[in-house]
């Protein structure tokens, strides 16, 4: 029936339009400091809204889901091993293990999230084990964030990466860099 077709065509623009807004909100994200998605974030709560709606959407199409490589990582390890998770979303991996989890957003998509900066965290230093960045590496200011993972990760720590290979402009260079802030690469 034509109506039902154009549902179906109002259906599939919205969903483009959604992705297309994710794309445009996504990318502010990579190219602004954390200080500046604060104010992102602050100014336009409808952004965050839309911003999530589309990260589910993308990342449902993808045949994996980083996080759950990271939550099977975890219930594999220690349950008594303390875990940060820095820009966590709607906290799957909280959800998902026994671990104590401390899961840090810009705003609160679950009632388990600390809003905060993940550039300053409300944590003591060496307090926890695991630091995680599930394609949450986000700031231009990622010497900051990478070196408040650093603080708050007790000696011999694992910090867990999950991006996009196409944000890094040299993954070498990353990888050096990550070894000057004093962290060691296990594996990848
Ligand atoms: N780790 C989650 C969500 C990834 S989406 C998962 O894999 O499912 C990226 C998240 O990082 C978003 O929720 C976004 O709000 C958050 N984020 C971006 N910049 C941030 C900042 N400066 N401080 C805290 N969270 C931030």
């Amino acid at each position: 029936a034509p109506s039902g077709r154009s549902a179906a065509l109002r259906a599939r623009m919205e969903e483009r339009l959604l992705a297309a807004r994710f794309r445009y909100i996504n990318q502010q994200l990579y190219t602004s400091t954390s200080q500046e998605a604060v104010q992102l974030f602050q100014s336009d709560p409808e952004a965050f809204e839309i911003y999530h709606r589309g990260f589910a959407q993308q990342v449902g199409r993808w045949p994996e889901n980083p996080v759950h490589r990271i939550v099977r990582y975890l219930r594999r390890r220690s349950a008594s091993l303390v875990v940060a998770d820095f820009g966590c979303g709607d906290c799957k991996i909280a959800r998902s293990v026994r671990n104590k989890v401390h899961s840090f957003d810009l705003v609160p998509l679950s009632p388990l999230v600390t809003v905060c900066d993940m550039a300053k965290v409300p944590l003591a230093a060496e307090s926890v084990d695991v630091a995680v960045f599930c394609l949450a590496l986000m700031g231009t200011n990622l010497q900051e964030i990478l070196e408040e993972a650093n603080r708050v990760l007790k000696q011999g720590g694992t910090l867990m990466v999950a991006e996009v290979a196409s944000r890094f402009e040299d993954i070498r260079a990353f990888m050096n860099a990550m070894g000057q802030l004093g962290f060691k690469s296990v594996s990848k």
